[in-house]
């Protein structure tokens, strides 16, 4: 089960090996797994299919990935059904999967790369819907080999925020998301909150109220319109998160260009609207570059590195900072 010296793969195409790599399809393949490196000393850390993070060369550790890809109803009546899924099954599959059976809700959230057992590590987030919405416990392995099931309130979910994000690097302990049950519509209610949305819905559809297809498809074309495909230019989606401000900072930002929009009691601002106006459009420095559609994903156009990442980085906060006194915060997570 334990493999050595493993190349972690990552939608950066960065180069990074772990001295120890496990697969785990079941909880005592993760117990076993979390027996060996604390009799080890080893840390042990998950990952999904490395679409938001930022891998140093060498990885520490024994480095875990949850296989397990079923999908079970626990409950269904006339409104919600309840489904429970394996944290190694692919997040969009799962959307594709949920919509053909006529489960309902998932479909702003199309195209997403990565593992259903990472999307309540940064509370995936698209188009207006949030995963918080749909989630009703993740199922984890603690690092005494308990199972536990936490309920969402218990996750403390944010904006692309979770307690899971926050607990390696605060304990260095392992904590291995085995499952997660969500709760899905039976009846189609969809999300037209996101403007941009909206516009290419009415603007296509015949008749007023789109269905849960006709969205997920609009969401993939708007997907595929303006951010590529790490399958060509190695990315990880967006790099830093839109600064979440009060109504006096957005005021000051407002008089600078920048058009912060409200969110839960607070403001929003544009990471990708800050970064133009601090001039990095189109910017590319070496291997490195912003990408042109959407500055706040960052590119790894061939060879380059995570530090060459991280530099890139650093300047793009600089500039930020000096420009706007505002601190833009890194969305993947650095791994080392
Ligand atoms: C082109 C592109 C577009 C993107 N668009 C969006 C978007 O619209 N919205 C959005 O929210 N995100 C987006 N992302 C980011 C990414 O898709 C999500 O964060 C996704 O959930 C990461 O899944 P993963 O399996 O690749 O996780 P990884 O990158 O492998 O891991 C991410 C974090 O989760 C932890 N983790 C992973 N699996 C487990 C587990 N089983 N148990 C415990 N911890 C675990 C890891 O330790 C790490 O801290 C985008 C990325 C790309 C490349």
């Amino acid at each position: 089960m334990i493999r050595a010296s493993a190349e972690l793969t990552n939608t950066f195409a960065l180069k990074s090996i772990a001295p120890y790599a496990a697969d785990l399809t079941t909880l005592d393949e993760a117990r076993q797994a979390i027996r060996y490196a604390r009799e080890q000393g080893l840390t042990l850390r998950t990952l999904g299919e490395g679409s938001n993070v930022v891998l140093l060369p060498q990885v520490k550790g024994l480095v875990c990935r949850v296989l397990n890809t079923g999908v079970t109803v626990i409950g269904m009546d006339e409104q919600y059904v309840s489904i429970e899924v394996g944290a190694g099954k692919n997040w969009h599959e799962l959307v594709s999967q949920t919509l053909a059976e006529r489960w309902y809700g998932l479909e702003n959230l199309a195209l997403i790369p990565g593992s259903v057992g990472a999307a309540p590590v940064q509370n995936i987030g698209a188009y207006g819907v949030e995963l918080e919405e749909f989630l009703e416990s993740v199922t984890v392995i603690r690092a005494d080999g308990s199972v536990q099931v936490l309920p969402t309130s218990a996750c403390a979910l944010g904006y692309r925020d979770s307690m899971f994000k926050r607990h390696f690097v605060a304990t260095a302990e392992p904590l291995i998301i085995f499952s997660v049950r969500l709760r899905l519509y039976r009846q189609p209610r969809v999300n037209l909150s996101y403007t941009e949305l909206e516009k290419m819905l009415v603007a296509q559809s015949r008749h007023s109220q789109p269905t849960p297809q006709e969205v997920a498809k609009a969401v993939i074309a708007l997907r595929q319109s303006k951010l590529p495909d790490p399958a060509q230019f190695a990315n990880a989606g967006s790099f830093f998160k839109n600064p979440v401000i009060d109504g006096s900072v957005a005021q000051r930002l407002q008089r600078l260009g920048v058009e912060p929009y409200p969110f839960q009691g607070h403001f929003k601002a544009s990471a990708a609207r800050l970064i133009d106006l601090s001039g990095w459009k189109d910017v590319r420095h070496g291997a490195l570059g912003c990408w042109p559609q959407q500055p706040l994903v960052l590119v790894n156009y061939g060879g380059g590195t995570a530090q060459d990442l991280l530099s890139f980085a650093q300047q793009i906060q600089r500039s930020v900072q000096e420009k706007f006194q505002l601190e833009l915060e890194l969305e993947p997570s650095v791994v080392s």
